[in-house]
């Protein structure tokens, strides 16, 4: 076995039962919590690893170590997610090799990707991320402005929002993780209301918070170290 499946025989089944006790807790179905295996800055022995290991949601944060992981791997080997920041100019990239983009963080960038997947004659599935915690540092729409904005957006052709991402700022206090959680749900609430055009999920969790958003209503968990151990800067060489 590689380090990789060594290490995920062990974890694998600790981060499962993890979210299994935290939706029980939340007295919710643990199977309506989507584990994506954020195998960014992970060389490609992890992504193989973690793809014999059953997990068929992967995440990446760069388009260009998305693109050389599905360009070795296949488009068809699992379901590809971006989460990270997409520049304008690499939006076409992210359309070609990504099946979910959870990092719409503008207007903008969904009117890019709107206008390309009409062009292409297809549909890009897309989360808009919202920066819940209002940190000035963090990217996404304005809480309040969201609703507007994204209900806005979904009606484009070629795009289809199937809900909405946040990340919680890098703190342990679970009261603030609480409400910037809360705060998404609370807008993703506001947006169903309207009807079906926003769908039900909500991309939030990560390795140190996953059990508090969760609770909070996660329905996608974006989990990394817990599962491949910390990253180092420069374990991933690109293409
Ligand atoms: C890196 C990353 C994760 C995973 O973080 P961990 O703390 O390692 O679980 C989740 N979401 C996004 C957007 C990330 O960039």
């Amino acid at each position: 076995m590689t380090t990789y499946q060594t290490r995920l025989a062990e974890t694998l089944p600790r981060v499962r039962e993890c979210i299994a006790q935290a939706a029980h807790a939340a007295g919710r179905d643990s199977a309506s919590v989507r584990l994506v295996a954020v195998t960014k800055s992970h060389p490609l022995e992890a992504v193989e690893a973690a793809l014999s290991a059953g997990l068929t949601d992967l995440g990446e944060n760069r388009i260009e170590e998305l693109e050389s992981k599905v360009g070795a791997l296949g488009r068809d080997a699992a379901t590809w997610h971006m989460i990270g920041h997409v520049q304008g100019r690499k939006a076409r990239h992210a359309l070609a090799f990504a099946d979910l983009v959870h990092s719409v963080d503008s207007a903008k960038l969904a009117e890019r990707f709107a206008r390309m997947a009409d062009e292409q004659g297809r549909t890009i599935h897309v989360l808009a991320q919202v920066n819940s915690s209002g940190e000035a540092a963090k990217s996404g729409f304005a809480p309040d402005r969201a609703v507007d904005e994204i209900l806005r957006l979904a009606e484009l052709p070629g795009l289809e929002i199937d809900g909405l991402m946040t990340m919680a700022p890098f703190v342990t206090e679970e009261a603030v993780l609480a409400a910037t959680f809360g705060g998404l749900r609370d807008i993703h609430e506001q947006l169903r209301a309207q009807g079906d055009r926003v769908g039900p999920e909500l991309s939030m969790g990560m390795t140190n918070d996953l059990e508090i958003a969760i609770r909070e209503g996660s329905t996608m968990v974006r989990i990394g170290t817990a599962l491949f151990g910390p990253r180092a800067q420069t374990a991933f060489s690109g293409a």
